[in-house]
């Protein structure tokens, strides 16, 4: 078994009404159904800590084992379908959302945005977004968030040069001012920055995590190591999302087009830097209807991180106990008594080779076995 911190030998788990209610010894009594897993690892099921929902994703995302994804903008009236459909159904992830994203007037993602309303975005759901354009206008920004029910706050840094192109971004005592205004009421603040320069303005503005890792420096540049220390020391969090970047270095169709071939390798770098520096990694996609996908983006993004040096244990975490202790999902993201039990069962050992995790015999949602 991979706890979801660590392997450990044999033993038993039990499950009841949709919880692990015993591990060990203590688990060793007679139930209903008893599945023997003899050759087999048992896991928490994923958690993809960066994706984008639209119909059919959670599905999509549960048939790879993907049982909960951490959304990073979606449009209220989706999202309130999207929650139901999660709270109320076993045959989908569970579904955590920053709901509406703070940016400049016509900033990242707005562009893009436009670009796919009447395709996987229903003209119906196009609702008005709000920006924030001055410091005092981020405690109403807020509010309107906590009444669409965001679990956090997402706010995009972004000039556009890594897409190769110029767009307008949200001001530094903007961020500063969202930041306080979401620490105030209760909530994480996630920023989206993709450079250097980027991040270093959601350090100033205190943000909690960034959702992605840069991609305009050098891998070894002695800036990105200053970089990932100062993030290490302020206790922020980073987001890998590798398979986006991937994604958009390859110019694949329906992704932003990236500005320069050097992105994906940059991204690497930063990523070693971040992980030399001890920095906590939640593993994300950045999943949307294109590609990434949901659930195999998150397959592939867990193999590049150990292609970038992480060990299999390590990228087991960091889609399973790490987002789950950073995000606060306290029911989630480890194999213990009382947690949920949303499990992978996978024919081999992931922990030594990560693309067993394709080799799933079963995978359960809140104690739902799925569908093969
Ligand atoms: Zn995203």
């Amino acid at each position: 078994m991979f706890d979801g911190e660590r392997v450990i030998a044999a033993t038993d788990v039990m499950l009841e009404d949709g919880l692990i209610i015993a591990v060990g010894a203590a688990a060793a009594g007679a139930a209903d159904v008893e599945i023997d897993a003899r050759g087999e690892t048992l896991m928490p099921g994923l958690i993809d800590a960066h994706t984008h929902t639209f119909d059919g994703s959670s599905a999509e995302a549960l048939r790879y084992g993907v049982t909960s994804e951490l959304d990073m903008f979606c449009l209220p009236r989706p999202l309130a379908r999207y929650r139901e459909l999660a709270d109320h159904r076993d045959d989908v992830a569970d579904l955590r959302s920053a709901g509406t994203v703070a940016t400049a007037p016509g900033g990242h993602p707005i562009p893009l945005l436009a670009s796919l309303v009447g395709t996987v975005i229903d003209p119906s759901d196009v609702t008005e977004i709000e920006f924030v354009t001055d410091p005092a206008q981020a405690p109403h920004f807020v509010r309107a968030r906590l009444e669409e029910g965001a679990d956090y706050l997402k706010i995009i840094i972004d000039d556009g040069t890594v897409h190769g192109t110029d767009l307008p971004v949200m001001t530094p005592a903007v961020a500063t001012a969202l930041t306080e205004a979401a620490h105030d009421a209760g909530l994480r603040v996630i920023a989206h920055t993709v450079t250097a320069a980027e991040a270093n303005i959601a350090l100033d503005a205190g943000v909690d995590g960034l959702a992605h890792v840069w991609a305009d420096l050098a891998p070894k540049a002695p800036a990105s190591r200053r970089l990932a220390e100062r993030i290490h020391a302020q206790g922020v969090f980073v987001v890998t999302t590798l398979a986006y970047f991937e994604a958009i270095t390859a110019q694949r169709p329906g992704t932003a087009r990236c500005s320069h071939t050097g992105h994906y390798t940059n991204a690497v770098g930063a990523l070693r830097a971040l992980h030399r520096a001890g920095v906590p990694l939640l593993a994300g996609s950045d999943a949307t209807p294109f590609v990434p996908a949901h659930g195999a983006g998150l397959h592939r993004e867990l193999w590049l991180l150990t292609q970038a040096g992480l060990s299999a244990e390590e990228v087991l975490a960091s889609a399973t106990s790490v987002p789950a202790l950073h995000f606060d999902l306290a029911d989630r993201g480890r194999i213990a008594p009382g947690m949920r039990a949303d499990l992978l069962l996978i024919e081999g050992d992931p922990t030594r080779d990560i693309s067993a995790l394709s080799s799933r015999t079963a995978v359960w949602r809140r104690g739902v076995r799925q569908a093969r």
